[in-house]
């Protein structure tokens, strides 16, 4: 069979995951928190079994987690958002991202993504038989250079990828990036994929500045969201896509056959959580920025040099005191020989800049799971 995505392998996730069980590695690679899902939420859930919502769904996702998805909306960004016509309940982030691809995207069209970024766009794009146009964003703080955006813009591109909080890099947009990037695609046809599944982890008072705050951007845009980064529940693979409703019916297009509806009784559990725990997510904010600063002080006991972070869970880390061997096989070798796991940048970019040595390090995890990583890492 000739393979439609030649580029592709097993992702890098999957592979150190595996290579970290392998070698009974401290897995600080893959994004997953190691503790638990709220109490309330594990009863919630038993509960909606029990009372017998273990058929399938509404195809857009269970009314009472819509209504709850546009209140918080309101409240938290200003948005005016219809649980009716503008919200959709996916199988995680990466489905609701996959059908926004799949359902504005055209074969020959252009997509930029901003690198480096999340590993599913450019496969999404790929199948949707169009082309990822990389834009890098600028190092040391990660920034996007609207400017460089702005003249990757051609007639053939339909659309436009932004993450933030951004995985890998931990940067997040100001209030101006929003208004630099409202203008430069003002006068375009270009719609807007924004990624938002850390919208609730972000640092040192910031607040979180959703696409859905400007209206005149929310109008062009898919922002997309996971229960799984703001609830501990990764596995459940629940997430929501919000748009205006001429866009939100050409998502459901797709979504109604990608997989018609997601997992009912979480959706029920979710929907009650957030009434009745209004407080969770505006408590994780301090929550992840205590295990940010916690990793922080145990990498300053080792050669690592690690990067600011503004917000999601990740740590980016330089790794040139300690080896020149590049990203992909120090990580190899510091999960087969010392015992941790990390994920290399590469995979994360077009073109990784040569000589670059940085790896990305998961810090949602428990004390114990730190201190063991750092009890390794102070041996390098
Ligand atoms: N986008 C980004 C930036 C992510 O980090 C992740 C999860 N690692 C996803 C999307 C996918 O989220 P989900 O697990 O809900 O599919
Ligand atoms: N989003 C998670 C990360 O960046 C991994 C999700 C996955 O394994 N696909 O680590």
């Amino acid at each position: 069979l000739a393979t439609k995505l030649p580029r592709v392998g097993t992702t890098i996730f999957t592979t150190m995951s595996q290579l970290a069980a392998e070698h009974s590695a401290v897995n600080l690679g893959q994004g997953f928190p190691d503790f638990d899902v709220p109490p309330f939420l594990v009863e919630a859930l038993a509960q909606a079994m029990r009372e017998g919502h273990n058929q399938y769904a509404p195809m857009a996702g269970v009314p009472a987690l819509r209504e709850a998805i546009a209140e918080k909306a309101a409240g938290l960004y200003g948005a005016r958002v219809d649980a009716g016509s503008d919200i959709t309940v996916t199988s995680g982030a990466t489905e609701a991202i996959f059908c926004a691809v799949h359902a504005a995207v055209r074969a020959g069209d252009e997509v930029i993504v901003l690198d480096p970024c999340y590993d599913s766009y450019e496969p999404a794009i790929d199948l949707a038989g169009a082309r990822a146009v990389h834009v890098p964003l600028v190092e040391p703080d990660f920034h996007v250079d609207w400017q460089r955006v702005c003249e990757a813009i051609t007639p053939r591109t339909r659309m436009l990828i932004v993450n933030s909080p951004n995985n890998p890099t931990g940067a997040v947009f100001s209030a101006a990036d929003l208004d630099a990037l409202a203008a430069i695609l003002r006068e375009t046809r270009v719609l807007l994929l924004s990624d938002e599944v850390y919208e609730h982890i972000v640092f040192d008072g910031a607040v979180h500045q959703s696409v859905l705050r400007h209206p005149e951007l929310a109008a062009r845009s898919f922002v997309v969201s996971s229960f799984g980064k703001t609830y501990h529940c990764t596995g459940w693979k629940l997430g929501h896509c919000i748009a205006p409703p001429a866009l939100s019916a050409e998502f459901r297009k797709v979504h109604q056959y990608v997989t018609f509806c997601s997992f009912n009784p979480a959706q029920h559990a979710l929907a009650r959580m957030m009434r009745e725990h209004p407080e969770h997510h505006l408590e994780l904010p301090a929550f992840y920025q205590d295990k940010r600063d916690r990793f922080r002080a145990l990498l300053a006991d080792t050669p690592f040099r690690p990067l600011p972070v503004a917000g999601t869970y990740f740590q980016l880390a330089d790794y040139s005191a300690i080896s020149d061997l590049d990203d992909l096989a120090f990580c190899r070798w510091l999960t087969v020989e010392k015992g941790v796991t990390a994920i290399p940048l590469s995979p994360f970019l077009a073109e990784p800049p040569p000589g670059q040595r940085l790896v990305r390090f998961c810090f949602a995890k428990s004390d114990a799971t730190q201190q063991a990583a750092a009890e390794r890492l102070r041996t390098l």
